[in-house]
């Protein structure tokens, strides 16, 4: 069940009726993981039978996030024969050139590549993700069921809103 709330400085009040359908009575003690875009509560303390009821919901609700982001990206209808798009090579530069041209260490590169004058040029992307940033075993995930990957790489070059509104 989902329940929508705003953070404010002070941080976050969880509603009660969201409390009570997890099953945490009042006076319950419990422990906050702070994640990466994400935040869970765990009760303290669990029994075994809880500690397996909080694990198959996380990994439900994980479940249910890659299911909502292949629904956005949807089935290839061939994208030009391009898809499957492969993870994109990495580009390497070596430190000294990288300072030299004032790219930033952890920015992402970018090759582009002129035929007719034999030349490779190798630029800061003007983006911040792209399927270089997917874990593999996702990427194999939507190829398998046959999801856009091209689709995909452009919500991570774009970085638009892929849930919620
Ligand atoms: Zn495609």
């Amino acid at each position: 069940m989902k329940f929508l709330k705003v953070t404010t400085s002070k941080g976050l009040q969880i509603p009660a009726v969201a409390m009570k359908l997890s099953g945490f009575e009042p006076e319950c003690n419990v422990e906050f993981h702070a994640s990466e875009d994400m935040l869970v509560v765990l009760r303290h303390r669990m029994t075994a039978m809880e500690l397996l009821r909080a694990a198959k919901s996380l990994q439900k609700l994980a479940a249910d996030l890659h299911v909502h982001l292949a629904r956005v990206c949807g089935p290839c209808d061939g994208c030009d024969g391009e898809c499957p798009f492969e993870g994109g090579d990495e580009v390497d530069l070596p430190d000294h050139l990288r300072e030299e041209a004032g790219i930033p260490e952890k920015a992402k590169l970018w090759a582009s590549v002129d035929e007719e004058e034999h030349t490779v040029t190798i630029c800061e992307a003007d983006y911040d993700h792209d399927l270089r940033d997917v874990p593999e075993e996702v990427l194999e995930m939507f190829r398998e069921a046959g999801i856009c990957v091209g689709e995909l790489e452009e919500r991570l070059i774009l970085g638009d809103v892929v849930y919620g509104n």
